[in-house]
């Protein structure tokens, strides 16, 4: 695996180590989660420089598709360069003459977390297939939706997973202030840096997601 091959200077120097010391494999290896996802290029949202957005984790909660919590930690990780996107987009949002923010359902996902998923609902039409991967594994896709800046979700044309047409991105039968604001979401994403997605309103993949690893590193609980 990637991490593994980091090299190892400077690392402390050999010295008698106890019984439970990690062998001289280990040394090299960043201490903390956060540090490996650190090293993978991950950036925790809630810290990035000038981004003011709501993660409110859906998949951290049982307040999903599935009824189940999908992983324990409810802090939401991107690519730094998704990130610098979601930043982007955050700051085309806020200049609308509607102005809005994003409430976050969904960042990075584990591909542990992606194989829960999966076993709920073993469907290529609403999970990607394990083998292929999710990416959300990769760190390049999120899940959002615009909010006020108090984090009140505003109307969109459905809740979260919704699987039936009325989440497709050419479903027009909808009161016109939702209409506009999808068209707007999905304008300000585009423009960002993202791709969406036709059959969910809420999922925008960054550009060159190719390029980024599957990765199974768990999201980091908060301090
Ligand atoms: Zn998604």
């Amino acid at each position: 695996m990637l991490l593994c091959t980091a090299p190892l200077w400077g690392a402390p120097p050999a010295a008698p180590a106890p019984d439970n010391a990690p062998g001289p494999a280990n040394l090299a290896a960043p201490t903390t989660e956060e540090e490996r996802l650190r090293q993978a290029g991950l950036v925790d949202v809630e810290k990035y420089p000038g981004l003011h957005v709501f993660v409110r984790l859906r998949y951290a909660t049982p307040h999903n598709f599935t009824g189940r919590t999908i992983y324990d930690s409810p802090r939401c990780y991107l690519q730094q360069e998704a990130a610098q996107a979601l930043l982007k987009a955050a700051r085309l949002a806020a200049a609308q003459k509607e102005p809005f923010t994003f409430c976050l359902w969904d960042c990075y996902r584990p591909q542990s977390a992606h194989q829960k998923l999966w076993d709920a609902v073993p469907n290529p039409s609403y999970v990607a297939p394990p083998k292929k991967g999710s990416r959300h594994s990769r760190g390049m896709a999120v899940d959002l939706t615009p909010c006020d800046f108090a984090g009140n979700p505003l109307a969109m044309p459905t809740d979260f997973d919704d699987f039936s047409t009325r989440a497709h991105m050419d479903f027009y039968d909808l009161p016109p202030d939702v209409l506009r604001r999808r068209e707007t979401l999905k304008k300000i994403m585009t423009a960002a840096g993202f791709t969406y997605t036709r059959t969910e309103w809420w999922h925008f993949d960054k550009t060159g997601w190719k390029q980024k690893p599957l990765l199974n590193l768990p999201i980091p609980r908060r301090p």
